[in-house]
């Protein structure tokens, strides 16, 4: 294969030696802090502050005052040209914003360029749009906003979950505290400064940055009229438990282990692109990733052939590359969680196949993966991976397919791959996953909401029902 040159962005973007948490429109003084690096090289990119019990206490401070002094006796059309001035910022700083993102969390910069900066944007313009139109959205004639809501968000997406929490909660009235995960608060902290630039009242957002016990400080923080959580399933059920008796709302986006079925009739080279585009995005940390393959039985070999052919394509290294296709894992962390089950497919009789990959000397790197002759039992079908990883399953009828797809403990995407319309709209309906895809995978928008079923969650974001979870008698 040719090598390209580096892309020019390279230069776009400059970081504070050190970062304070953003409270009441400032940044404090840095204190406590760690290193944040990128994932692609270890280098180090800053100094992040470690967000106390005292810090998360001052930000909800700002954020109640701010809500009481001056974000809820403003009109819905006014706060709406606040998100339209932020979404515009984005805009014009979007560039910077994607080489921030592909810097601090590994992913390709193609995917933060044209994916998740386009789409964080879009959740402003489109929540924009609702400020002013609440009472028209069929949520009762006259909907409340909550007050202070507490978000926490993991790593996977860092700018595209603050925009799915910020963009809502604001919209619908209420202020807000957020926690970015501590591998990967960048972007967030230059939002923190697009708060600034577009001259939002002071406390209305505040970022209070740290480890997973800053976030728990949040949750038990009693002056929160809400939580907002996305993460792990784990961590999804202890802050149930925290939030459970209190007064608290709470959404919980969760984890995932999604079936991407693949019939016999299906457009086999766009399944093809539709099952890479489908694990390998984002080197798989993505929770409604198509982690299960589900093939028809009797197209398994021809399928399986196809898809390493794709596979060998794939080119993984320097995120900053534009051609790139798979980048670096997130952190040593993850990527130790993904060999260890990796390791455990094998040894409960997967077979494992990775191209040939020169993996690059610094760094965490795990190349792309898939897992022949899984059985439903075993681990790797079981359990989310969150990594580049893809397990294969066959199944002979769409009732097997059906029974095998719903048969975990998750329910957020499924997809289906058919040229038969009918067969796909009889399956859709007998999936239990919140969103379902055919012939497509990993479609996003705004006005669509996005959540899901049983150990992945409840609440929906996106869309007029993403509204609710931010006003009274909503979830
Ligand atoms: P995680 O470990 O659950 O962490 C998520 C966030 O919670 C981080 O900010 C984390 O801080 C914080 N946290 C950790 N322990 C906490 C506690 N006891 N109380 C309050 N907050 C705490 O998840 P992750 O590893 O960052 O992200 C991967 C998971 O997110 C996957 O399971 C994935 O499926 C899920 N996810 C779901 C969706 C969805 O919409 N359903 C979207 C994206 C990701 P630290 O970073 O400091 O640990
Ligand atoms: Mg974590």
């Amino acid at each position: 294969m040719f090598e390209y040159s580096k892309a020019p962005e390279a230069k776009l973007v400059s970081f504070a030696s050190s970062y304070g948490h953003f409270i009441n429109g400032k940044f404090t003084k840095p204190s406590n802090t760690y290193q944040t690096i990128n994932p692609a090289t270890e280098e180090v990119l800053s100094e992040i502050s470690h967000g106390s019990a005292k810090d998360v206490d001052l930000a909800v401070k700002a954020a109640r005052t701010a809500y009481e002094k001056t974000w809820s006796k403003l009109s819905g059309s006014e706060r709406g040209k606040y998100l339209y001035r932020i979404a515009r910022i984005m805009q014009e700083r979007a560039r910077e914003l994607a080489v921030a993102e592909t810097l601090n969390n590994g992913k390709p910069i193609k995917e933060t360029r044209d994916f998740d900066v386009p789409t964080a944007i879009s959740w402003f313009f489109y929540y924009a749009g609702w400020a002013d139109k609440l009472e028209y959205a069929g949520l009762g004639s006259n909907p409340k906003s909550l007050g202070v809501a507490g978000q926490i968000i993991p790593w996977n997406f860092p700018l595209m979950m603050l925009a799915w929490k910020i963009a809502p909660a604001l919209a619908a009235g209420n202020t807000v505290v957020l926690k970015p995960s501590e591998t990967t608060p960048l972007t967030a902290l230059l939002f923190a400064e697009i708060c600034q630039q577009a001259e939002l009242p002071a406390g209305v957002v505040n970022i209070v940055t740290g480890h997973g016990d800053t976030g728990a400080e949040l949750v038990k923080h009693p002056d929160i009229n809400k939580v907002a959580f996305t993460g792990s399933t784990q961590v999804g059920k202890i802050i149930a438990k925290a939030v459970a008796g209190t007064k608290k709302k709470l959404t919980l986006e969760l984890g995932g282990k999604a079936a991407n079925i693949v019939f016999d009739d299906a457009p086999i080279d766009q399944a093809i692109e539709g099952v890479v585009n489908g694990i390998f995005f984002n080197q798989g940390h993505v929770c409604c990733a198509g982690s299960r393959l589900l093939v028809q039985e009797n197209i398994h070999d021809d399928f399986i052939k196809k898809l390493k052919r794709r596979m060998n394509s794939l080119r993984l290294g320097d995120p900053m590359d534009k051609n790139t296709d798979v980048g670096a894992i997130n952190s040593k962390a993850q990527l130790e969680k993904i060999k260890g089950l990796v390791k455990k497919g094998v040894n409960e009789g997967g077979e494992l196949w990775q191209p040939e990959c020169k993996i690059p000397k610094n760094g965490f790197w795990f190349a792309p993966a898939i897992i022949d002759g899984v059985s439903p039992a075993n681990t790797v079908a079981r359990e989310e991976i969150f990594g580049p990883v893809l397990s294969v399953i066959t199944f002979r009828t769409p009732a097997e397919a059906v029974t095998k797809a719903n048969n975990t403990e998750y329910g957020l995407s499924a997809g289906i791959w058919t040229e038969k319309g009918s067969k796909m709209l009889k399956v859709a309906d007998q999936l239990n996953a919140g969103v379902i895809w055919s012939n497509t995978f990993n479609q996003f928008d705004p006005t669509s909401p996005f959540g899901g079923f049983k150990e992945s969650g409840y609440g929906r974001e996106g869309g007029r029902q993403g509204l609710t979870a931010y006003l009274k008698g909503g979830h």
